[in-house]
């Protein structure tokens, strides 16, 4: 097993963009080099794949005894000089797997993910959890995951067992996904369902303008019947990103599906920070829609935009957090922004 390098430290605070405009920007991936679940539109994977960091058949394993050095410096010897030291003692929550997935198949092998749950509650340090694995569900991890101290967020962007095994190709199913968010659900944990990124069904602007549900060229991956499913299966709640295009995901996508998406582009497109973005008027119709669905259900809702960050704000239902984590858990207290670090 090879350490993972590419990270400079082990914890990672983002600065540009993505640190002003996210609550939750403090990273701790206990994988790197890679992840096994390979997604077409992975973000992480285009921007290492052309550095050649990323390997999707032998990912790195960070060395989680540095890990518990860093918890014991500041919590135990009360240490101010590490340069972690404010965010961790003001309990700023950390994103378990913002670079790679923290529950790929290789953590049935190297459980560094379970060691590091251990080290989070052995200190009652809160953490946000995103994965594409059943694993979550299962026993074991039930019993190191802490209620009061986790946010987890499942991905499931569509119901095509087909189309998820192509284009998502080393994760669990979605069916796999959906048992594992029941199971959380009815273990009273706060489980967020992401539907990220949430690949359109139309071109862009086919909604807006009116169109219907059936008929012209379409792409069969997202589905409204996805969101009834995911509510059906009691997610706390649903979490949108829509997806950017950029020219990886077109060409993975080309390769993995047989269609790189690029006619859902239209002139109502725009870019912006790097990638083509759908017209705020197409989302809109998304947003709303999705919403809809999950206030039949009574399951909140919400919003991650990248590209225009506060303007879809109203679709939040927490207005201080896009992520509907704060307050949702007993450790959730903090976001990087109300520490003010
Ligand atoms: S699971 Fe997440 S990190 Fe892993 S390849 Fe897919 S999008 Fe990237």
């Amino acid at each position: 097993m090879q350490l993972a390098t590419e990270f400079k430290t082990l914890i990672k605070i983002p600065g540009g963009a993505e640190g002003q405009r996210c609550f939750y920007p403090v990273r701790l991936d206990p994988y790197g080099k890679g992840c096994q679940h390979n997604c077409s539109y992975c973000y992480a994977r285009g921007l290492l794949d052309f550095r050649k960091l990323w390997d999707s058949n032998e990912p790195a394993a960070v060395d989680i005894k540095k890990v518990r050095h860093i918890f014991t410096q500041v919590f135990d010897k009360g240490s101010t000089r590490n340069k972690f030291s404010s965010v961790l003692t003001n309990k700023v929550p950390l994103r378990l797997g913002g670079m790679t997935d923290p529950l790929m198949p290789f953590e049935e092998e190297c459980g560094n993910t379970y060691e590091l749950l251990k080290i989070l509650k052995e200190y009652e340090y809160p953490y946000l959890l995103l994965t594409k694995s059943s694993l979550i569900g299962t026993e074991k991890y039930l019993d190191v995951l802490d209620k009061n101290l986790a946010v987890l967020q499942v991905s499931v962007n569509s119901l095509n067992e087909d189309m998820s095994a192509k284009i998502e190709m080393g994760a669990s199913s979605p069916k796999e996904r959906l048992w594992a968010i029941q199971q959380l659900a009815e273990h009273d944990f706060y489980v967020t369902a992401r539907i990220s990124p949430l690949i359109p069904i139309y071109p862009d602007g086919h909604y807006a303008a009116g169109g219907k549900d059936s008929g012209g060229k379409r792409f069969d991956y997202f589905s409204w019947e996805l969101v009834h499913e995911i509510c059906k299966h009691k997610a706390s709640s649903v979490l949108v990103e829509f997806m950017r295009f950029v020219n990886f995901s077109h060409q993975w996508l080309g390769e993995d599906v047989g269609d790189d998406l690029r006619w859902m582009k239209t002139d109502s497109s725009y870019h912006k920070g790097g990638a083509v973005h759908y017209s705020k008027e197409e989302k809109r119709y998304y947003f709303e829609r999705v919403r809809a669905i999950c206030n039949e259900y009574s399951t909140e809702f919400s919003v991650c935009d990248d590209a225009e960050f506060e303007y879809f704000k109203e679709f939040w239902s927490n207005q201080s957090d896009c992520c509907n984590a704060n307050g949702k858990v007993k450790g959730f207290q903090n976001t990087i922004k109300s520490a003010e670090i």
